[in-house]
């Protein structure tokens, strides 16, 4: 179902116009009201009558997640006259220098946001008569809300399952009939790993679920829609753009349609700060094109991912963007394909049960990228030691293999290749649960 057929199916040409009549608002808006991004845009020597519509995009400077932290710092962003109505805040770990990036809602930006997320929860499949959990937490993060608000405007049922356990998560699910889950991708393996261990896949009434919030993979979107026997759709946000429902997935799971009525996307090339053309991986920046309460122009997201223009065979128009990589070094190449840095981090952080850091070595032999998987943990060389080392061993493989299509092998850095590990490992950060290092740089 489309829940808003005369913007997801507007043509292109429509929506240019729309966005450049929103953005010459906005750069307005901001040059007035704005002292922070008045004084970029006169270093630029740019007055807002040089922008006349998305055609001028690239004359605008951007902004960081830096800026935005020294904005606060300075009372820089100041509103003249929106009343912020809610705040939200992002993760310590995604913080600028240890601070978190705080962001402000007027009525009008929550508005917005509860049609983006009506709009993907339709997406979905699901509408007025589902039964719909959702089972994130409601934190100082916008995910939670998003969920709920978006379920709430399509007038599902709504069943606000903050911090349940899979248990009881499940239970909710067999009494209420549930027909959508809205969650985690981690959360929602630990229940379809019980649904499949309890034989209770044809006891419920699942028909969707939708996960965002965190990185994760195509193995184990496959893995919980099979334990489940539903399809799960992929949904992406931004607490400085709005919760989640910038983007989401639709029935044909071929990347996200971006809502881009409201936030104007654009894919940027680090090095050159030129905006690259559909279908090019880069950096991925936003406009807001609506948001009253800290609006942003030309925000730099430091994730990466590439945009599909064409139309999509649902019948929307609103470009599709594909799952999200943060890091600046994300991407490197392997025997000739793109691989990214944070998808190997995802696979291997979604095996759960075993504790262990590692330390993915990708080097040279005979001309050949080859890559070696080195694992430790105090914890696991109890488990690698009895008959399951093997089998461990072979999941890390999998896990990787499925990332990178390079078959790698795996040591126990504990009693295997130490010394090799020793090299690599020195004067390495090891807080992080999974480094890449690649050799074929030094
Ligand atoms: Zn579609």
């Amino acid at each position: 179902m489309i829940w808003n057929k005369a913007r997801e199916c507007m043509s292109r040409d429509e929506l240019a116009v729309l966005q450049g009549k929103r953005l010459v608002e906005l750069v307005d808006y901001m040059y007035h009201n704005v002292k922070y991004y008045k004084r970029k845009m006169r270093n630029l020597g740019l007055e807002p009558g040089d922008i006349r519509g998305i055609e001028d995009l690239e004359k605008l400077p951007f902004t960081t997640r830096e800026d935005l932290t020294e904005a606060y710092l300075l009372g820089g962003f100041t509103l003249s006259d929106k009343k912020i109505v809610q705040y939200h805040a992002s993760d310590h770990s995604a913080g600028y220098a240890g601070m978190e990036t705080i962001t402000g809602y007027t009525q009008n930006d929550i508005d917005v946001w509860k049609e983006c997320m009506a709009r993907s929860i339709s997406m979905a499949g699901l509408g007025e008569r589902d039964v719909i959990q959702v089972a994130y937490s409601y934190g100082l993060s916008a995910d939670g809300l998003s969920a709920y608000y978006g379920a709430e405007k399509i007038g599902a049922a709504v069943i606000p399952a903050t911090d349940c356990k899979p248990a009881a998560l499940i239970a909710l699910m067999r009494r209420l009939h549930v027909t959508g889950v809205i969650s985690t991708s981690s959360h929602l393996m630990r229940v379809a790993q019980m649904v499949e261990k309890k034989g209770l896949k044809n006891s419920l009434w699942l028909k969707a679920a939708i996960c965002g919030g965190e990185a994760w993979t195509e193995t184990s979107r496959k893995e919980i829609q099979g334990k489940l026997g539903i399809k799960v759709y992929d949904i992406f946000g931004l607490n400085e753009l709005t919760g989640l429902g910038v983007a989401c997935e639709c029935e044909c799971q071929e990347g996200m349609h971006i809502q881009e009525d409201f936030f104007l996307a654009e894919i940027l090339n680090t090095h050159t700060l030129l905006i690259l053309p559909g279908g090019v991986r880069g950096e991925l920046v936003f406009t807001t094109l609506q948001k009253e309460g800290i609006p942003l122009i030309r925000y730099r997201t430091t994730g990466y991912t590439k945009i599909n223009y064409a139309k999509c065979e649902c019948g929307r128009t609103m470009a599709r963007m594909d799952r999200i990589c943060y890091g600046i070094d994300d991407m490197i190449q392997i025997r000739g394909n793109s691989v990214s840095v944070s998808q190997v981090e995802a696979a291997l952080s979604e095996l759960q049960d075993l504790e262990a850091f590692y330390i993915i070595c990708i080097r040279k032999e005979h001309q050949l990228d080859v890559v070696d998987v080195y694992m430790e943990s105090a914890g696991m060389n109890g488990v690698l030691v009895s008959e399951n080392r093997a089998e461990v061993k072979r999941r890390v493989a999998d896990a990787v293999y499925h990332i990178i299509g390079v078959e790698p092998d795996v040591y126990c850095a504990e009693s295997e290749r130490r010394k090799d590990f020793e090299r690599i490992f020195r004067g390495m950060d090891m807080g992080k649960r999974v480094t890449v290092v690649d050799e074929r740089r030094t």
